[in-house]
């Protein structure tokens, strides 16, 4: 049997690359504070991901958080339930109020059909998820937003390098954050961007990722550290010079795993979405039990005895976490908790081989009873 398959296996430049990469650091003795690694990234992902302005930080929940808090908002934010924690810990950890919205069936990003009917007098802003590289309805998002006046802040933690009808997909919105963790498509181990337009805003960003820090003798802000470090700015540095080797990778995994698990009874795939140049970041499939003739918890116990590791991603629903008390109904979601017990998301990472797929898939169809 061949060695265990994890669900992703991070990206890394070979050893000697990234030495080289920080190799000054020793010289300088900079390690952190917005050194010459950390503007060097900032400008190359400028110009990779065709946004205006992005400010970098120590992970993509602090760029979430921060953006909340310097935006200054304040009563409900309307966001999905089917996300990471991260999401909805951060409206909460801004005293702000989440207000849940269903998902559309098919791509899983917020349903803006039912969008609309959950604006009241007290909400503030909307916060959308590109979930697993899949764009939200960003022109009706921005439309509605328009019309009562909200702040729109994408979790676009999962859409590194996407392009929508040939924008940069940071270029949405008010802001999109992105997550530059060991386990998403492009890395910087621990990281985060935010990306944005408003100068003032990223002024206010960028002292409260410095402690709120004004100047030498003035802390006017009650911010938080959140400053992305030399050597994991060296690491973006590294990483982005074989990002579209990689993404090309990618690119055949996932059009492997579409060949033999497409036009299947049962299993429901994540759409190629029209005008989106994707990036590859996840396969997430949905078991139907009555159709496919097993729950997607067989299929994926069945993986997990062959050494394969998929993922319930995301399952649970933010909205039904233990830490929110039962708080919220999710009776009012019901498409997100649909989905969210059938849904698995398959190992996918650019050196996974076809071989490997195809024995992934031969696992998952012979669970069909
Ligand atoms: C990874 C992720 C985050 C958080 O990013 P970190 O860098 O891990 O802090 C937020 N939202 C979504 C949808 C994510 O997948």
């Amino acid at each position: 049997m061949s060695d265990n398959i994890l669900v992703t296996r991070s990206s890394m430049p070979e050893f000697e690359e990234y030495v080289e990469e920080i190799k000054p650091l020793w010289e300088s003795h900079w390690l952190t504070n917005m050194g010459v690694k950390h503007q060097e990234l900032q400008r190359e992902l400028e110009r990779y991901l065709g946004v205006e302005h992005i400010d970098l930080l120590t992970n993509g929940h602090m760029a979430l958080e921060l953006t909340l808090q310097a935006l200054n908002l304040q009563g409900e934010v309307i966001t999905t339930p089917f996300t990471f924690a991260s999401t909805t810990h951060a409206i909460v950890r801004n005293g702000l109020e989440p207000v849940f919205c269903d998902i559309n069936p098919d791509d899983f990003t917020m349903d803006v059909d039912k969008l609309e009917a959950l604006i009241t007098d007290r909400t503030c802003a909307i916060v959308p998820v590109h979930v697993y590289g899949n764009v939200c309805n960003v022109d009706a998002i921005d439309r509605i937003a328009k019309k009562y006046g909200l702040k729109v802040i994408y979790d676009a933690a999962h859409t590194f390098g996407e392009i929508y009808k040939g924008k940069g997909i940071g270029s949405f919105g008010d802001v999109s954050c992105f997550s530059f963790h060991a386990t998403k498509v492009f890395n910087t181990i621990e990281g985060g961007a935010v990306c944005f337009r408003d100068e003032a805003f990223g002024r206010e960003l960028y002292r409260l990722k410095n402690f709120g820090i004004r100047g030498p003798e003035e802390v006017d802000g009650i911010g938080a550290n959140a400053k992305m470090n030399e050597f994991c700015a060296a690491m973006g540095i590294c990483n982005l010079r074989h990002i579209d080797k990689e993404l090309n990778k990618r690119e055949k995994v996932v059009a492997q795993y579409r060949r033999r698990l497409e036009n299947i009874e049962g299993i429901q795939l994540s759409p190629v979405q029209k005008d989106v140049e994707s990036n590859y970041a996840y396969f997430p499939a949905v078991f139907e039990e009555k159709e496919f003739g097993a729950s997607r918890n067989e299929v994926s116990d069945v993986l997990a005895e062959n050494g394969i590791g998929a993922r319930k991603y995301f399952y649970p629903l933010t909205n039904t976490f233990s830490c929110f008390h039962g708080k919220y109904n999710v009776d009012l979601t019901p498409i997100s908790l649909h989905i969210s017990k059938r849904i698995l998301t398959l190992p996918l990472y650019s050196d996974l081989s076809l071989e490997d797929v195809d024995r992934i898939c031969d696992i998952i169809l012979s669970c069909r009873k």
